[in-house]
C-alpha cells in the first residue's frame, strides 16, 4: 500500500467542541449560533466540521458562497445554511435547489428572487444585511427601514434575519464598534415599533462574542474562535480557546553541507558553518506562505529549527544543525505542539505579515485533513 502524503493537517474535534462550549457559555442558552464555516471551515474541512456542529446542537451554518453551501448539502448537511456573501441573480435557482438562505442587500435582486421562488412554487427564508460602517455590502442605514418593509412584503420570501458586520471589533479602541452597535440597536427599535417581527438580529463576530455582550442580540456569528484562535494576536485573552489544527510534515531528505553553501532559489541563505539541512515536502502550493522564506521556524524533536532559503512551491529547507539524531521520515511540526514547544497560526502570521485567518484558510487542498476525537 502506498504511504499517504506526509504533509497533513490534524483536526482535533475535542478542541473544537471545547471552543464551541466557550461560545455557548458566553452567550447563554437562549441565543442562536450561526457558526461560520466559510472557506472550508477556515481550512479545517467544512463538511466534517459542519456535522460536528449539528451534533452539538448548532442549527445555523454560515458560508460565503453558493458553491460552499452546495458542497455542504452534498456532504449530507440538512441544517439551515446562510450564504453570507453576495449572490448574483443567475445563482437564484441554485439557492432554491439546495435550500440555501441568502443575505440580501439589493432591492431589485430581492424582487427578482421573490419572482423566481414563486415560480418554483415555494418560499425561501432570507436575511437582510445593513451596512452600519463596514462599507462592504448592505443597505445604507437611511434606506434600511424601507428596504426591510418592502422585502417583508415580497410574497415568496420569508424575512428571518437582519444582520450587520463589525469593521474593527478586535481593536482595543471601541469607539467605532460602539457607534456601529448603536446604529444597529436604533434600527432594531424602529423596526420593532413598526410592528414587524424579525426572528433573528445578529452582528457579533468572534471579537464581539468575546467582549461585547451588548451586541449579542438573539444570535451570534463566530468564526475564528471556533478554530481556537482570537481575532487578533494581542486580543485580551479572557476566553480560553484551544487551537484545533496541527500541521505536520516529515523530513524527506537530510544532508550535510559545507560552510558557504547557497540554499534554494536565489541563494538568499548561505550557510555560515558546516550545516545539516532537512528538506521538507511542503511549499507555497500547500499554503505555506513564501513570505516565510528565512523568517519562520519549525519544530523537530521538540526543538526549534529555522526555515532557511526561499520557500518553494513544493519544498522548504530547515537548518537542523543543532538537533541531533534525526533521520529522513522524522516528523516536523509547522503549526502545533512538539514537546514543550508550540508554533501557532498567529506565529506564522506574524512572521509573514498577515493574520491567523489567512494562514488557516490558505492551507491547500493538497494537504489531507485527518480528524481525531
Ligand atoms: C467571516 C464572517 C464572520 C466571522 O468572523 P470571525 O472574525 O471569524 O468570527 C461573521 N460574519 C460575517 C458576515 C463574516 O463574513
Amino acid at each position: 500500500m502506498p504511504s499517504p502524503r506526509p504533509t497533513s493537517a490534524e483536526i482535533d474535534l475535542q478542541a473544537f467542541r471545547f471552543n464551541l462550549n466557550q461560545i455557548k457559555r458566553l452567550i447563554g442558552p437562549e441565543r442562536g449560533i450561526l457558526a461560520v464555516i466559510k472557506a472550508n471551515a477556515y481550512g479545517h474541512g467544512a463538511v466534517p466540521v459542519g456535522h460536528v456542529l449539528v451534533q452539538e446542537g448548532v442549527e445555523h451554518l454560515g458560508v460565503a458562497t453558493v458553491e460552499e453551501g452546495t458542497a455542504l448539502r452534498q456532504g449530507g448537511l440538512t441544517a439551515e445554511i446562510t450564504v453570507l456573501g453576495g449572490v448574483f441573480p443567475d445563482q437564484h435557482d441554485q439557492l432554491i435547489e439546495h435550500d440555501l438562505t441568502p443575505v440580501l442587500y439589493n432591492l431589485n435582486w430581492a424582487e427578482a428572487l421573490s419572482k423566481t421562488v414563486a415560480a418554483a412554487g415555494t418560499r425561501l427564508p432570507v436575511h437582510v444585511k445593513i451596512d452600519t460602517g463596514m462599507g462592504r455590502v448592505g443597505f445604507a442605514l437611511e434606506e434600511a427601514e424601507q428596504a426591510l418593509t418592502r422585502i417583508a412584503e415580497l410574497p415568496a420570501l420569508q424575512l428571518v434575519g437582519v444582520l450587520s458586520h463589525f469593521a474593527d471589533a478586535d481593536l482595543q479602541d471601541r469607539t467605532f464598534t460602539d457607534w456601529q452597535l448603536q446604529r444597529f440597536v436604533a434600527l432594531e427599535e424602529r423596526i420593532r415599533k413598526r410592528g414587524m417581527a424579525v426572528p433573528f438580529w445578529h452582528l457579533s463576530n468572534s471579537a464581539a462574542v468575546m467582549k461585547f455582550p451588548a451586541a449579542f442580540f438573539n444570535m451570534v456569528r463566530p468564526g475564528i474562535m471556533l478554530y481556537g484562535y482570537p481575532p487578533s494576536e494581542s486580543f485580551p485573552g479572557k476566553v480560553p480557546l484551544k487551537p484545533v489544527l496541527s500541521w505536520r510534515t516529515r523530513i524527506i531528505h537530510l544532508k550535510e553541507v559545507p560552510r558557504g553553501t547557497p540554499l534554494s532559489y536565489g541563494g538568499t541563505f548561505v550557510t555560515r558553518r558546516r550545516s545539516r539541512i532537512a528538506t521538507l515536502p511542503v511549499g507555497y502550493a500547500d499554503g505555506y506562505p513564501r513570505r516565510l522564506s528565512n523568517r519562520a521556524q519549525v519544530l523537530v524533536g521538540g526543538r526549534r529549527a529555522p526555515v532557511v532559503g526561499t520557500v518553494t512551491m513544493d519544498m522548504i529547507l530547515a537548518d537542523v544543525t543543532d538537533i541531533d539524531a534525526l533521520a529522513p521520515g522524522d516528523v516536523v511540526t509547522l503549526i502545533g505542539r512538539d514537546g514543550a514547544e508550540t508554533i501557532s497560526a498567529w506565529d506564522l502570521a506574524r512572521w509573514s505579515d498577515t493574520i491567523a485567518y489567512e494562514i488557516l484558510c490558505c492551507i491547500g487542498a493538497r494537504v489531507p485533513r485527518h480528524y481525531v476525537d
